[in-house]
């Protein structure tokens, strides 16, 4: 066996075709006789690396002129601290939508800055777990914003109605769902996006925000987390990670070669399916998330049997089949297929898992 698919959740695997042109360019880049990392971020030749990123991530999702592209460092839960010091203005509170481990993160960082409002979505229902609605959410008048997390990367677990409130700024912890299908930008005041999960490597956030929000920022909120000075900045306010900024880029003309998100889109849908047939149709595998709230990224399946875990892990490394192993928090395993999975890889593990059960169930 020598094909080896990495199912890891982040930092996850990034298309070979990048990784290739990333390779072959490494060493003379642009013709300049080194690489991409060795400039400075204020070169022209840099400069256009920018330009083409902002360019094709707009025209993927399908951005229009009054939002702002930014590039930040710090991750998403940088974000967790940025958002709540950029968008309550003269507000004193905020609706976090609590869904999973990724959204009560951010609530619970929140506290620090206001008097966030919990809101447990999360209910079980014949042992299902399941999602209120955006119509049943218990949201307040009194909120700066709402806060939610359309696909929980640790519980595999996602929401795919965008929530739309007139008036009210939706946030979005979009790190393990953007670019995974179409969405409607307009519905939201901002979404954040961490790279590590569907676009490139660590170390760069995208931060979509409607540029009217831009300019809130509380005195005591680090310069490098204001909106108002990385916009004014052009992401340039420190030095940026310009490797992770360049291959980023290299991703997004990926994904607009192979269709764009429109594209992508059904072919996540039909290697999610492939995996969760193979679960609903045994007596081995489970998964208890009802069907409208299943993950297409991470797929969350537990062995009945949870003595076989290891020995699961260990022959489908045999197999070429890498990093199955669930969050300790949640257990089981985690098969993340974002979009740089092919579906040949999702194949490949539904062959695993059938042959599997019939060795040991
Ligand atoms: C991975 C992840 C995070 C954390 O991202 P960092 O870049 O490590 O801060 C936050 N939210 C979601 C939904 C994630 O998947």
């Amino acid at each position: 066996m020598n094909v080896i698919y990495n199912f890891s959740p982040g930092p996850a695997m990034i298309p070979k075709e990048v990784l290739y042109k990333a390779q072959k360019e490494l060493k003379n880049w642009n013709n300049l006789g080194y690489s991409v990392m060795e400039i400075s971020h204020r070169t022209k030749e840099f400069y256009q690396v920018v330009i083409e990123a902002e360019e094709d991530l707009r025209s993927l999702l399908n951005i229009s002129d009054n939002y702002r592209i930014l590039f930040c460092q710090g991750g998403a839960r940088g974000q967790f601290s940025a958002i709540p010091m950029n968008l309550l203005g003269n507000f004193t509170q905020a609706d976090y939508i609590n869904s999973g481990y990724w959204s009560n993160s951010a609530f619970l960082e929140s506290k620090k800055y206001c008097n966030s409002n919990n809101i447990l979505i999360r209910q079980l229902k014949n042992k299902k777990i399941f999602l209120l609605k955006p119509s049943q959410w218990n949201i307040r008048d009194v909120s700066a914003y709402i806060h939610y997390c359309p696909n929980e990367t640790i519980d595999g677990i996602s929401l795919y109605e965008e929530p739309n409130f007139n008036n009210k700024v939706v946030v979005g912890d979009f790190s393990s769902y953007i670019l995974s299908r179409s969405i409607d930008i307009n519905k939201y005041g901002l979404i954040y996006a961490g790279a590590q999960k569907n676009i490139g490597p660590s170390g760069i956030t995208i931060v979509i925000i409607r540029k009217d929000l831009i300019g809130y920022a509380s005195k005591s909120c680090p310069s490098i987390l204001d909106y108002s000075i990385i916009n004014k900045n052009n992401s340039m306010f420190n030095t940026p990670p310009t490797f992770a900024w360049y291959l980023s880029g290299l991703v997004f003309k990926w994904l607009k070669k192979k269709g764009g998100v429109k594209i992508i889109e059904k072919l996540n849908q039909k290697k999610s399916d492939l995996l969760y047939q193979v679960i609903d149709n045994s007596d081995f595998y489970i998964n208890n998330i009802v069907k409208e709230n299943r993950s297409q990224m991470n797929i969350i399946f537990h062995l009945i049997n949870s003595e076989l875990n290891e020995i699961f892990l260990k022959e489908s490394k045999k197999f070429g089949l890498h990093a199955l192993k669930g969050h300790s928090i949640v257990g089981g395993m985690r098969a993340s297929i974002y979009n740089a999975m092919p579906i040949e890889g999702v194949k490949q593990l539904v062959k695993f898992m059938l042959f599997f059960e019939k060795k040991y169930g």
